[in-house]
């Protein structure tokens, strides 16, 4: 079975291959643009941002797999074949990282962790005293789907207070559960820190915007771990800058890389990432296909599929 990989550069290629080779010596893996490996070889691909028109090209293609877990870098081509399954990068190892990213953020936005890098960066000694601990602090997390209910559980192992919002209610044991636009300003009115982990899609677009901060209590923190496309950047550096946001930390944004010349590198109340939120290892994710394509083979259901009803 042959697998194109385009994710990583060419010279990832090795270590995709070493993950494929100890789940199922039958996959062999090769990169997007080996000229050995003719279209109608190709059974599934693995990519990051596929080149527009190119999956189209493979007539014998069985599955896609984003090598993330959006899956926008895709269906933004116009021509995907829509016709074929589509499976988002899953499992534990993108959950446990996103969680420990999430207890990370939420923990720094605690304790003003920018304040101390400036104040190091400028030999300045400056105690923030005062500040909350995690169980006097509500955590607010939209979108809980895979990566939203670890991150809810990692975050209540440190005592954190939890709620969640989604389209559909959870039953997470311990966290306060809202659903749908109808629960939304309920939602917002009691969260401290609002953690954004939505899929991108048509209704999540530009959702964090000056009306919704305002919903939020004064001296609320957002991090944003979603997709750029949710936040809309202006909103949010006002109200920092009025104070009614204490702080914030973005590892995704509407263009990326950012620019050199944004001014969210050197703004005093923000922690930039550079989407690096949970990058799990090639082997992991190797691993996570290669078991998805030996299911897939013996006629069992593919996990994390992509429904293009919902967008997501
Ligand atoms: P899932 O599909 O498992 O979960 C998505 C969640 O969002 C679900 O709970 C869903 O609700 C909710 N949701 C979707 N649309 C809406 C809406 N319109 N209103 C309210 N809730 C909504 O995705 P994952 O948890 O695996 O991933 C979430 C996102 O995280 C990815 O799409 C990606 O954008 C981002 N991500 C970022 C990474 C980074 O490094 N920064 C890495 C990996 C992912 P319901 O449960 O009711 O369906």
């Amino acid at each position: 079975m042959k697998v194109l990989v385009k994710s990583g550069g060419e010279a990832a290629v090795p270590e995709w291959r070493e993950g494929f080779q100890a789940y199922d010596p039958r996959v062999s893996a090769h990169w997007w643009e080996d000229a050995s490996v003719a279209p109608e070889a190709v059974d599934y691909v693995v990519v990051w941002e596929p080149k527009p028109g190119w999956l189209k090209t493979l007539p014998n293609l069985k599955v896609v797999f984003s090598s993330a877990a959006g899956v926008d870098h895709i269906t933004c081509d116009p021509e995907w074949p829509r016709h074929l399954p589509l499976v988002r990068m899953g499992g534990d190892a993108v959950a446990q990282r996103m969680g420990e990213f999430i207890v990370w953020s939420c923990l720094s936005l605690l304790r003003d962790t920018r304040h101390y890098a400036i104040g190091q960066a400028t030999k300045t000694w400056s105690v923030r005293e005062g500040c909350f601990t995690a169980t006097q602090r509500r955590v607010g997390i939209m979108g809980m789907g895979n990566l939203g209910s670890q991150a809810a559980r990692m975050l209540q192992g440190v005592g954190f207070q939890v709620q969640g919002w989604a389209r559909s209610r959870k039953e997470l044991p311990g966290v306060v559960s809202f659903a749908g636009a109808a629960e939304l300003p309920a939602f917002l009115a009691s969260t401290d820190i609002l953690v954004c982990l939505l899929p991108s899609t048509p209704e999540t677009a530009g959702l964090i915007n000056a009306d919704l901060l305002a919903q939020l209590p004064k001296g609320t923190a957002v991090v944003n771990a979603g997709r750029g496309s949710h936040l809309v950047v202006p909103d949010l550096l006002a109200a920092l800058d009025s104070s009614h946001l204490s702080g914030a930390v973005l590892d995704v944004f509407e263009v990326e890389p950012l620019p050199a010349d944004s001014v969210l590198w050197s703004h005093p109340k923000i922690i930039v990432t550079p989407h690096a939120a949970s990058l799990p290892s090639r082997l992991d994710r190797a691993r996570y296909v290669a078991a998805a394509i030996a299911d897939f083979e013996a006629g069992r259901p593919l996990p994390n599929l992509f429904d293009p009803e919902r967008g997501y």
